[in-house]
């Protein structure tokens, strides 16, 4: 067997490995990088194979950083099939197709401002024709049903934990001839934390020979749940008292549930003032509908919520304020304050929260809070880091805004978490590869799984190529 690495490698986003065994090619996740812009539009435009020669596609979770570069895949000639569970294909039509328009948007936002200084245009990457051309491919497995995907390839899909259908990926590779001996590899996707709301818990792996595992917040520790929501109800409250605006950069799917739990919970128990939350994007009532089309996903908690006390609102969903169009989007600005805003692109890499930024940042009275993880060079981390200016649109911004982070919501397992998910495998497996982590974090859970009695562990860099003798 061999394995390459292409994305997601010493970074956190453009999740793809390549497993190459019995003349067929199996691509993991094929996501869309984010961070510097040329670079990102670089790798995101092309791919270091020939896309036709990839037999299929094994998808863990619906997440842009994970999916984003199937419309790519296939407009470039991939003719296989995409295995992914149910929930993740709905997801992914929602968010593919989202993915495309904003783009679209973009581009034409920015060629407006190309226009204006003569420089030249610049083309979506995708548009949603070739979005409908990869949902066409898709092939749907649910968790815990092994299947033969090609011959010696056998896929299991176990639930991850992270998002709606996010899931672990189990491969048992026949290689040889004669008796042939069966490596499993397994992949992690992107793993989620115990205890979080919506989704079941992580399902720890039977077995593992091979392992590439995530490494987001190795090292990190992200603390309680009920720490999180006090910290919460402490922005808020600032927030309320200067009559100022909470902008919070999220995607309709991954913890922005938790946080809406908490923000209905808080004013019910008047620890937080009523004030509007809107959730400022296009996808949001398609979202809710595939969350209650797939109860097989829910933890115990959301199951009783949505299927026994009536089925009323389990995801907190109807006590938000939806904004689909631009038009409505725009009318936020005269909105009163205090108000809340949640909107995508959760590392301010584009989408409508980059309008929100634009015409708030420069206000005192604004805060931006980020629950998820920002990865290098995106605009989430800039701010983060302190920059005081934002560049948004080609255009300079002085930030005067307050910027805050509440790691609690993650949809990631912190640093323990990891080392846990990975020591609790009955039998350790012979090499791990870590991934999906920038170097630090990679590194810290390296050292941490070494501690562990981890023998062969590697961090592979972009491209690097590793033979796996059976
Ligand atoms: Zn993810």
């Amino acid at each position: 067997m061999i394995l390459q690495f292409f994305g997601a490698a010493q970074a956190v986003t453009g999740s793809m490995h390549l497993v190459q065994a019995n003349g067929y090619r199996v691509l993991l996740d094929c996501g869309m990088v984010q961070g510097r812009r040329q670079e990102s539009r670089r790798l995101n435009s092309e791919f270091p194979f020939d896309a036709k020669s990839i037999n299929a596609v094994v998808l863990s979770h619906a997440h842009l950083d994970h999916s984003g570069k199937l419309p790519m895949l296939v407009k470039k000639g991939f003719e296989g099939a995409i295995f992914s569970t149910s929930a993740t294909r709905d997801l992914c039509s929602a968010m593919l197709q989202d993915s495309a328009s904003l783009q679209e948007m973009d581009a034409k936002y920015v060629n407006k401002l190309n226009a204006k200084m003569g420089l030249p245009f610049i083309k979506s990457l995708y548009t949603t024709r070739d979005v409908t051309a990869s949902l066409r491919l898709f092939q749907t497995l649910e968790y815990e049903r092994t299947t033969e995907i090609l011959p010696g390839f056998k896929l299991t899909f176990r639930n991850a934990g992270h998002i709606l259908g996010s899931a672990t990926v189990a491969l048992d590779i026949a290689e040889g001839q004669g008796e042939r001996k069966v490596t499993r590899l397994a992949f992690t996707g992107d793993l989620g934390r115990e205890g979080a709301a919506v989704v079941r818990d992580p399902v720890v792996f039977d077995r593992a020979d091979v392992l590439i595992t995530e490494s987001t917040y190795g090292g990190r520790y992200h603390g309680p749940m009920n720490e999180a929501k006090e910290k919460l109800a402490k922005i808020v409250n600032e927030t309320a008292q200067n009559r100022g605006l909470l902008i919070i950069p999220a995607f309709a799917v991954g913890r922005t549930q938790d946080v809406v739990y908490h923000l209905h919970e808080l004013m019910e128990s008047k620890q937080i003032p009523p004030m509007p939350v809107y959730v400022d994007s296009p996808l949001a009532t398609n979202i809710t509908e595939i969350f209650r089309q797939h109860p097989e996903c829910y933890d115990e908690e959301t199951e009783r919520l949505l299927l026994q006390d009536g089925g009323t609102d389990p995801f907190g969903f109807a006590r938000l304020v939806y904004t689909h169009s631009t038009e409505d989007s725009k009318k936020l600005n005269d909105a009163p304050r205090p108000a809340i805003i949640i909107s995508a692109s959760g590392m301010c890499e584009g989408g409508r929260v980059l309008h929100h930024l634009r015409r708030n940042i420069g206000d005192p009275r604004t805060t931006v809070l980020f629950v998820g993880f920002q990865a290098e060079n995106t605009l989430g981390r800039k701010l983060l880091s302190g920059d005081r200016t934002a560049r948004i649109y080609g255009e300079e911004y002085e930030v005067r805004a307050r910027i805050e982070e509440i790691e609690g919501y993650s949809a990631h397992a912190d640093g323990g978490e990891l080392l846990d998910f990975i020591s609790a495998i009955p039998k350790k497996p012979e090499k791990v590869f870590v991934v999906h982590g920038e170097p630090n974090a990679a590194a810290a859970l390296a050292a941490g799984l070494d501690k562990r009695g981890f023998g062969d562990i590697a961090i592979p860099a972009r491209g690097d190529r590793f033979e796996i003798s059976s």
